[in-house]
């Protein structure tokens, strides 16, 4: 078995894997493939109904809010977030923490003006800025709860006089939120969830239908939530392996258990980083992330060494981000404690060769 450190599609639990080829052939028994049955079968809308329960449950979605399961990534929600929101002459608001960031505010100047409130750019994002005022007469304001590319996490959330719109891509499900502090939370599944091919939008209903816009039935929440996730064929294998991975979630205590977890975790990666002579965590460390772990080593040329070092032992996925480069160990729910362990002492390891 691999230690799989990768960014996303990131890891999922081996017994979930195991399930999701089980269905592929024979979906519980029933003698036809999960991936040839109708999603209006009795079967597939008991898989969305558990996978609502589910996400319901784990992260105690208050009364007022839907849960849906969309396509097109969290790239989509950039857009759509906008579409919905963003009245004709309106503003927007949004912290730029990253490139994630940045795409997602793109995408809003199609539908109005957008308001950056405070960037972290120039220094290549290595913090997340936190002096700032959140324009009162804007629609929302859009922020990223952990930056995927730079390991840069939201360890404490803005009041807002406005609804809070979230990008919770790469930490959904790996810490307990309170979720009646958004108007909307969107996750791409493939990061902390499941595999690729749905996304997770939670919405406040009450910010719903202000904007005035004429909007596509697919891109109109409204749609969504009235066709119950289901306006259109829904992504019947990817909702499936989500289901599955919170039923897995919940089966090991659900968040608050995980998270323990997942900051037990990075701590001793980032204890053996600080330690260890060889490498350099870049960022603010207030804002490290409990996901993506980022470092970089002292000397350039240990880089490609130490990735071969990595590659024997099985370690997959280290290699950072293009734009930021070095290492980045993304240390996601179902990777197991005992990896991290195989990444520490790979790097004891590779400082005892190079002393
Ligand atoms: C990966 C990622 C995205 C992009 O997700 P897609 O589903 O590929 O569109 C957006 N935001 C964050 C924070 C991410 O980590």
């Amino acid at each position: 078995m691999k230690h799989n450190f990768g960014a996303g599609p990131g890891i999922l639990p081996h017994e979930v894997l195991k399930q999701a080829a089980a269905a592929v052939v024979d979906f519980n028994g029933i003698g036809l493939s999960l991936l040839e049955i109708s999603h209006r079968s009795a079967e597939f809308e008991a898989v969305l109904d558990e996978a609502v329960k589910l996400v319901k449950e784990l992260l105690e979605v208050p009364e007022g809010y839907s849960v849906l399961f969309l396509q097109g990534g969290a790239s989509t929600q950039f857009a759509m977030v906008p579409y919905n929101l963003l009245p004709e002459g309106g503003k927007a608001a949004y912290l730029e923490s990253g490139v994630w960031a940045n795409k997602a505010l793109k995408e809003a100047k199609y539908f109005g003006e957008v308001e950056v409130v405070a960037t972290s750019k120039e220094s290549n994002f290595t913090y997340i800025p936190k002096d700032f005022t959140i324009p009162a007469d804007a629609a929302y304001f859009h922020i990223t709860s952990n930056n995927t590319i730079y390991g840069t996490q939201l360890h404490k959330f803005f009041p807002s006089p406005i609804p809070v719109v979230c990008d919770m891509s790469s930490d959904i499900f790996s810490r307990k939120i309170n979720v009646a502090d958004f108007g909307i939370i969107y996750a791409g599944a493939q990061k902390n969830m499941g595999p690729a091919g749905t996304t997770l939008v939670i919405v406040k209903d009450e910010i719903l239908g202000k904007s005035g816009r004429k909007i596509p039935a697919m891109l109109n929440y409204q749609t969504q939530i009235e066709g119950g996730s289901m306006y259109n064929t829904p992504p019947v294998f990817a909702i499936y392996v989500s289901m599955l991975t919170l039923n897995w979630l919940k089966s090991k205590g659900g968040v608050e258990a995980i998270a323990k977890e997942n900051v037990a975790k990075s701590k001793v990666l980032y204890e053996e980083i600080d330690r260890n002579p060889l490498f350099r965590a870049v960022c603010a460390v207030e804002d490290r992330s409990d996901m993506n772990v980022c470092f970089v080593s002292e000397n350039p040329e240990h880089e490609k060494p130490f990735l071969k070092l990595c590659d024997e032992k099985g370690i997959v996925g280290i290699k950072g981000h293009r734009s930021v480069g070095g290492f980045r160990a993304s240390i996601y729910n179902a990777l197991p404690i005992t990896s991290i362990y195989v990444l520490i002492d790979a790097m004891q390891e590779f400082a005892e060769r190079n002393k």
